[in-house]
């Protein structure tokens, strides 16, 4: 069998958004399932809305993702160039040889294809199935512009052969462009790459994904704290999952079990509640140390000083945590009071303790006093404290999260409190008068 080669051809007037991510992704699935080749081709016949801004961040996004190529701009390989407008030459070339052999006219600077009388172009989408279309329907179709650039139709049939692309998988958007295409093929006698068509994504409202639904850029869910495994495996859901109820998956295991015939026609429905929850598995998966490398940037945009604590006490915060955030944003939030009493004088400002202070300014200066300072010591202290008094755990427990966190919920707030270390629980216990 000959090797797979698919290829990404984005035009690089926009960052890379969902939808190509997800066409990326497949076909990036789809090479490395059969060991073969994922290229990278820049579709810039618009020069005025293609730039060089743009291109670079659909390289960014791509890398991001994990999504590397194998040829294209950016790594080298036998074929190129891979901008089409590096690619102009050839394209005239060949709409020559149409003209040249009476299957093609001029009109103008114009070189216009003749649409063939009374055939039927038919061909078996691995996803959609079997597509037929009358060349009747169709109207002769403009190769090169007048301007010297090519179609989109036409250049893509051009370049898909002699980049020797076998398999074209792209959005369902480009299903009614596939038969004109297919007549651009069979007119210079070349081999018919295989179709697959993706589902289209769709906002929760059924209506195509656009800005009204949130994020459509792939940065954006960077800067929101998704992690790129995450995004990849709710990207790879997105018409398509590996049977049974397996949800989450590394790169690894979408690669082994991914399958185009289990693609699914129906529209995917882009989902934030999944994101968030693939999300939050994924970072569940991660160990302490690669999620503080993840959570570091987060930190430091909330203007944390982080870089005033060492690396244990950092993984230990986050592993105090157990699992709660869905995204990394939510972590390094939830996280905030480890590194400064900023963000817990903010939101907490001492009131739901006040009038109680009478009553549990005994019990935090004799926990103050605790040794060694260590949470199951300091909780069975306070256990024995509320029995004597009368008191619920909660009682005083509830006053220390607020003092400590300046939040109603936070992990073990005895964790949290060896953690801070005596001295700062002192500082915050004597800041709200409490001791
Ligand atoms: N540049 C086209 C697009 O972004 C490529 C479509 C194709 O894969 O044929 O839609």
């Amino acid at each position: 069998m000959t090797d797979v080669r698919v290829r990404f051809a984005p035009s690089p007037t926009g960052a890379l958004h969902i939808g190509g991510a997800h066409t990326a992704l497949f076909n990036w699935l789809w090479a490395k399932k059969h060991g073969g080749r994922f290229v990278l081709r820049i579709e810039d016949t618009d020069r005025e809305r293609s730039t060089q801004a743009y291109e670079d961040t659909i390289y960014a996004g791509l890398r991001w993702l994990g999504l590397d190529w194998d040829e294209g701009p950016d790594c080298g390989g036998p074929y190129g160039p891979y901008r089409q407008s590096e690619r102009l030459e050839l394209y005239m070339e060949c709409a020559e040889d149409l003209v040249s052999r009476g299957l093609a006219y001029r009109d103008g600077a114009a070189i216009i294809f003749k649409i063939p009388q009374g055939e039927t172009i038919s061909f078996e989408d691995a996803v959609y199935g079997a597509i037929s279309v009358k060349s009747e329907t169709l109207k002769d179709q403009v190769l090169m512009k007048s301007d010297g650039t090519p179609t989109y139709n036409y250049a893509v049939v051009i370049d898909d052969h002699h980049m020797a692309i076998n398999w074209v998988i792209r959005g369902e958007d480009h299903i009614a462009n596939t038969p004109k295409q297919i007549l651009f093929y069979k007119a210079f006698g070349w081999e018919l790459p295989r179709f697959a068509h993706l589902p289209m994504i769709l906002g929760k409202d059924k209506k195509k994904l656009s800005k009204r639904h949130g994020a459509t850029s792939v940065h954006e869910y960077k800067d929101m704290g998704y992690l790129p495994e995450a995004v990849f495996n709710f990207l790879a859901l997105l018409g398509w999952s590996p049977g049974g109820d397996k949800e989450i998956f590394t790169r690894e295991e979408a690669t082994r079990l991914f399958e185009i015939s289990r693609v699914v026609k129906r529209a995917a429905i882009f989902d934030m509640d999944k994101l968030n929850y693939v999300n939050q598995e994924h970072i569940k998966m991660m160990d302490p140390k690669s999620l503080v490398d993840a959570v570091l940037p987060f930190w430091k945009k909330l203007g944390l000083p982080v870089e005033q604590f060492d690396r244990s006490y950092l993984e230990q915060a986050v592993s105090l945590l157990e699992g709660r955030g869905r995204t990394l944003v939510e972590i390094a939030e939830f996280t905030d009071y480890f590194f400064d009493f900023n963000s817990v004088a903010k939101r907490y400002d001492g009131k739901e303790s006040a009038d109680k202070a009478e009553s549990l300014r005994p019990f935090f200066r004799a926990l103050l006093a605790i040794e060694p300072w260590e949470a199951p010591q300091m909780e069975n202290f306070a256990r024995q404290w509320c029995d004597e008094k009368g008191m619920k755990l909660k009682d005083v427990a509830m006053p220390l999260r607020l003092v400590l966190t300046g939040r109603k919920v936070s992990p073990g707030i005895f964790e949290v409190a060896q953690l801070l270390g005596r001295d700062e629980v002192k500082k915050r216990l004597s800041h709200y008068n409490l001791i």
